[in-house]
C-alpha cells in the first residue's frame, strides 16, 4: 500500500533500469588511465526523498570515484563560509561556454569569471576553503562530503595515484589563476587536493543522499544533520543549473530541467528542491564527457514523476 501512495519512485526507476540496462553507448573516461579500468556495466540507480526513503536498483556495492560531481559540495562549503558575493567576486558564476579544463577560459580574463564547477574555478574553490594547510583544507573537504552523504566516504587510492601523477594540466591551471592573483593557496597543494576530492569513492546511494541533502535545504535527509544552509544550497543550484553538464548543461536543462552535476567517473546527480535528490552511475561517457545512460535514465524518470518545474499544468 505503501508504495501505491507515494509518488511512483520505485516504479520509475525500474522501468528506466530495464529500458536501459543493456544500452552499450559510449566510452569509459581514459584520459586518467586508471578510470578505463572500471567495469562499464556498473549501473546503478539510487533516490532519496526530502523525508529520508530511500528507493535503489542495480549495483549499490561498487563504488567509483565522484570527480567533477564532488565540485557541488566542495562550492557549497565555500559559499556557506565566505559568502556568496566572496565566491561571485573571488572566482565568479557564469558559464564559461569552454571546456571543463580549458586554459583558454582562464586567458580570455586574465583568471576572472571562472566557473566553480570547471576545474579552474573548482580549483580555486578549493583554495578558499578554509584550513591553515592542505592537510586541513582536504579534512575541511572531505568530512564535507562524509555529512552531504551520511556516511564516512573513502579515498579510491588507485584513481587518486594515477590522477596524481598525470595532472599536469591541471597544475598548469592552478599556476596561471596563481600568476593572475585568482588562486588562494599554493598552486600546487591545491592542485593535490583537488585531486584527491575527485578520488573520493561513492555509489549512486552514496550521491543521491548527497544530492537530496540540497533538495532539502541543506539539511541530510537521513542523518538530520544540518549541513549548509538553505541559502548556501539555492546558489549551488543555482550554478549547478547553469554549468552543471559541462557543454552540453543548456541541453540538460531544456530536457530535464533540474539543477544536475556530471563527473568523468560516470556519475550524475540532480536535484528536485522540496522533494528528492536522485543519482544514477554508468561509467561510459559521450564525446563531452557525461554518462550516456546516467542522463537517459534521469531524464526518463524526471519525466514519468512529472517533476520537471517549468511543466506547469
Ligand atoms: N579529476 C578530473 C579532472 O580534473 C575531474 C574531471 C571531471 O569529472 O570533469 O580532470
Amino acid at each position: 500500500a505503501k508504495a501505491q501512495k507515494e509518488p511512483g519512485y520505485q516504479a520509475a526507476i525500474d522501468h528506466a533500469y530495464t529500458k536501459y540496462k543493456d544500452l552499450k553507448e559510449g566510452k569509459n573516461a581514459d584520459y586518467i588511465k586508471e578510470l578505463a579500468t572500471v567495469d562499464s556495466n556498473i549501473y546503478g540507480i539510487a533516490i532519496v526523498t526530502v523525508d529520508g526513503k530511500v528507493y535503489t536498483k542495480g549495483n549499490l556495492d561498487e563504488r567509483v570515484s565522484i570527480q567533477s560531481i564532488s565540485k557541488v559540495f566542495t562550492l557549497a562549503r565555500v559559499i556557506e563560509e565566505s559568502g556568496p558575493r566572496a565566491l561571485a567576486e573571488k572566482i565568479g558564476v557564469d558559464a564559461t561556454g569552454l571546456r571543463f579544463n580549458s586554459i583558454v577560459a582562464i586567458e580570455l580574463q586574465k583568471g576572472k569569471e571562472i566557473n566553480p564547477l570547471v576545474n579552474p574555478g573548482a580549483i580555486a574553490a578549493v583554495s578558499m576553503v578554509k584550513g591553515n594547510d592542505s592537510v586541513a583544507k582536504w579534512k575541511n573537504i572531505l568530512d564535507t562530503h562524509n555529512a552531504f552523504a551520511g556516511t564516512k566516504l573513502k579515498l579510491n587510492m588507485p584513481v587518486y595515484i594515477s590522477e596524481a601523477g598525470d595532472n599536469l594540466r591541471n597544475q598548469a591551471i592552478a599556476h596561471l589563476l596563481y600568476a593572475y592573483g585568482r588562486l588562494y593557496f599554493d598552486p600546487v597543494q591545491s592542485t593535490d587536493v583537488y585531486t584527491k576530492q575527485c578520488a573520493i569513492n561513492v555509489n549512486a546511494k552514496d550521491l543521491a543522499v548527497m544530492a537530496s541533502t540540497l533538495a532539502n535545504g541543506g539539511i541530510n535527509p537521513v542523518t538530520g544533520e544540518k549541513v549548509v544552509s538553505p541559502e548556501t544550497c539555492a546558489f549551488t543550484m543555482g550554478i549547478m543549473s547553469t554549468a552543471g553538464l559541462y557543454d552540453d548543461s543548456g541541453q540538460w536543462l531544456y530536457a530535464v530541467g533540474l539543477p544536475g552535476k556530471s563527473g568523468v567517473g560516470g556519475g550524475i546527480i540532480a536535484v528536485c528542491p522540496g522533494k528528492f535528490g536522485i543519482a544514477v552511475i554508468s561509467p561510459p561517457l559521450n564525446e563531452v564527457g557525461n554518462s550516456v545512460k546516467a542522463q537517459k535514465t534521469i531524464f526518463d524518470i524526471v519525466k514519468e514523476l512529472d517533476v520537471n518545474p517549468y511543466h506547469v499544468t
